[in-house]
């Protein structure tokens, strides 16, 4: 029989984040503060996240170390199987190789627990005994909530109200772990308030719930921290683990892989995913294609412009440089909540900018047909978030054939999607509708932005 599933021991598990800022072709633009407009410095962000998060933040450390403690919890979930996809392989008559990461074993279903373990564990070091956070689909609530449940630390997620109503079953569940949910806009912040007096009926967005977070974390000092699931350096850095492993794992298939594909929302799952071998682009000359996914919906990389914004509604955070859609982004409600986000992890927005990756766009209805022909071969159902990659590797996998080339696809399959049953359900009735995020919407938001040049 030929293999199917390409498995690392636990002691074969990297010891090491790979922090790709050492290897950056040109450093990352300086982060500026929301007020003065000029660089921040560490103690500006004291207020949000221990020391240890800020040094990983700005680290030009090649590799750092991943603690004991954080190594033993990765080791209820990790490593995580890569696995040829010959089913699919199959069912697209390709001569293409597809394999997957597949990141929906850990226990809350998703990546985002590489992050939210570390996360917690440098919090409960530096004495921080509650932590906030948003949520967009839930996924990201629910890791947190389970990683400060297993530290001890109190949880408050801001919940975008739009996924709130769409998927209970994600509250139901960071309430098990632990967490307190309410929905965004909420009542118990004044950017909250601020957004309920205007539109008692809003639906919210990430960028609101960052606000409400950052604010009831600021206003709820000393032993209270905010925490975010994507976008900041050292959240790319952590997931890293996914792509070390799949380096090892594809030399135990012994194959290279020719493309490597990622959705992106705030970019942590596709950075995790890739940044290493990105190095080996950089470094080693590889010729890998490397290719972001995200919705037409929200497309940031695709549509969006290459500038300062902050990361929340409220304009609250610092101004990092990144492909936006501006802050004051509201989404068209897909069933993908992680990928509704109006900004771009500032890493991913520098490597895009200098053709290191590959981008593109696609619609909700083609991103529920891959995921719905990927479940039917493989039997994993896949968040829809998930699904976006998978369109793409199935759309190259069908050019190989019509070329008849062989090459290796390799994609992240970044969570399960056994809340989002809903949204296939709408898809099968045929009302799933499709979003296109109009240009001159981008053009205004964009315009009113402060001009910083870096
Ligand atoms: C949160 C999430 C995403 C999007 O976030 P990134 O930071 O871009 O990875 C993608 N897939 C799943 C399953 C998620 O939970």
């Amino acid at each position: 029989m030929e293999r199917t599933k390409f498995l690392l021991e636990e002691n074969e598990m990297p010891k090491a984040w790979y922090n790709i800022q050492a290897d950056l072709p040109k450093p990352l633009p300086p982060v500026m503060h929301p007020g003065t407009g000029q660089p921040i410095g560490p103690q500006d962000l004291a207020v949000l996240f221990p020391l240890e998060l800020i040094m990983q933040e700005v680290s030009q450390e090649r590799y750092i170390e991943i603690p004991e403690p954080v190594r033993e919890m990765y080791q209820l979930y990790r490593p995580s199987p890569l696995i040829r996809a010959r089913r699919l392989e199959k069912a697209l008559d390709t001569p293409a190789q597809i394999y997957f990461k597949y990141e929906g074993v850990s226990p809350v279903g998703s990546h985002k627990l590489n992050t939210s373990i570390p996360q917690v564990f440098y919090n409960k070091l530096a004495g921080t005994t509650r932590l906030t956070t948003e949520t967009g689909a839930g996924q990201w609530g629910t890791a947190l909530s389970f990683a400060c449940n297993v530290f001890g630390l109190e949880c408050k997620v801001y919940m975008v109200r739009v996924s709130y109503d769409q998927k209970p079953y994600r509250r139901y569940l960071m309430e098990l772990y632990g967490g307190a949910v309410v929905a965004s806009p909420s009542n118990d912040t004044n950017a909250g308030r601020a957004m309920l007096a205007q539109d008692p009926n809003c639906t919210g967005s990430l960028g609101l719930a960052i606000s409400e977070a950052v604010e009831d974390a600021a206003t709820h000092q000393p032993y209270t921290k905010y925490s975010l699931g994507s976008v900041l350096n050292h959240v790319m850095m952590h997931q890293t683990i996914i792509g070390l492993e799949t380096q090892k794992q594809l030399e135990k298939a012994q194959v290279e892989p020719d493309i490597l594909i990622g959705c992106v929302g705030g970019g942590s799952n596709f950075a995790g995913f890739s940044f290493p071998f990105i190095r080996e682009k950089i470094v080693n000359g590889k010729q890998t294609r490397i290719i972001a996914v995200e919705p037409t919906a929200a497309p940031s990389l695709t549509k969006g412009v290459y500038t300062y914004d902050f990361g929340d509604t409220a304009k609250s955070t610092p101004l990092i440089k990144m492909h936006t859609l501006g802050s004051a982004f509201i989404p068209a409600p897909i069933h993908a909540g992680g990928l509704r986000y109006h900004g771009m992890a500032s890493i991913v927005s520098a490597l895009y900018d200098q053709g290191l990756i590959e981008a593109t766009a696609v619609q909700q209805n083609t991103v529920f047909a891959a995921g719905v022909q990927f479940a039917r071969a493989e039997g994993i159902v896949p968040a829809p978030e998930s699904s976006h990659a998978i369109r793409v590797a199935i759309d190259e996998a069908l050019q190989c054939k019509a070329r008849g080339e062989k090459k290796v696809i390799v994609f992240n399959l970044s969570g399960h999607g056994h809340f989002d049953l809903a949204g296939y359900d709408q898809y099968f009735r045929g009302n799933l509708p499709d979003y296109e995020y109009p240009a001159d919407e981008i053009a205004k938001a964009v315009a009113g932005l402060p001009k910083i040049d870096a």
